[in-house]
């Protein structure tokens, strides 16, 4: 073996220690309880005329759904892939299209009720 063949391995086991270092921080990170973490699961509305149910998904589920496929998450009831995400209202279980980007209203059009953000 030559002395750049050694140079080249130490260099690849180097970089294989520091994606591992990398990926366990990762795993730390995801699994501790962060409230600023992400929501634990997404409400979706089928937007299918006949169908408009509203669903609930585990966010892990949709991150994995997302990192796989491509469009919307499937409605469990008519299988389309036309839903897009809502909120609930955390009074009447109303389902709330969100406004602008990623808000939502701040009183429930059903309820009248404040509508307090998700995960506050
Ligand atoms: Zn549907
Ligand atoms: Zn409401």
């Amino acid at each position: 073996m030559t002395l750049k063949s050694i140079i080249q391995l130490l260099v690849a086991i180097a970089l294989l220690a520091a994606a591992g270092v990398l990926v366990a921080k990762n795993l730390a990170k995801s699994s501790g309880t962060n409230s600023d973490g992400p929501p634990k699961e997404i409400h979706f509305q089928c937007a299918t005329e006949s169908c408009q149910a509203v669903f609930t998904v585990p966010f892990k589920d949709v991150r994995a759904y997302a990192e796989n496929s491509e469009g919307s998450y499937p409605c469990p009831e008519c299988g389309k892939h036309f839903t897009h995400e809502v909120y609930k209202c955390s009074n009447c279980d109303a389902a709330l299209e969100p406004v602008g980007h990623g808000g939502f209203p701040e009183v429930c059009p059903s309820c009248g009720e404040a509508i307090r953000p998700p995960g506050a």
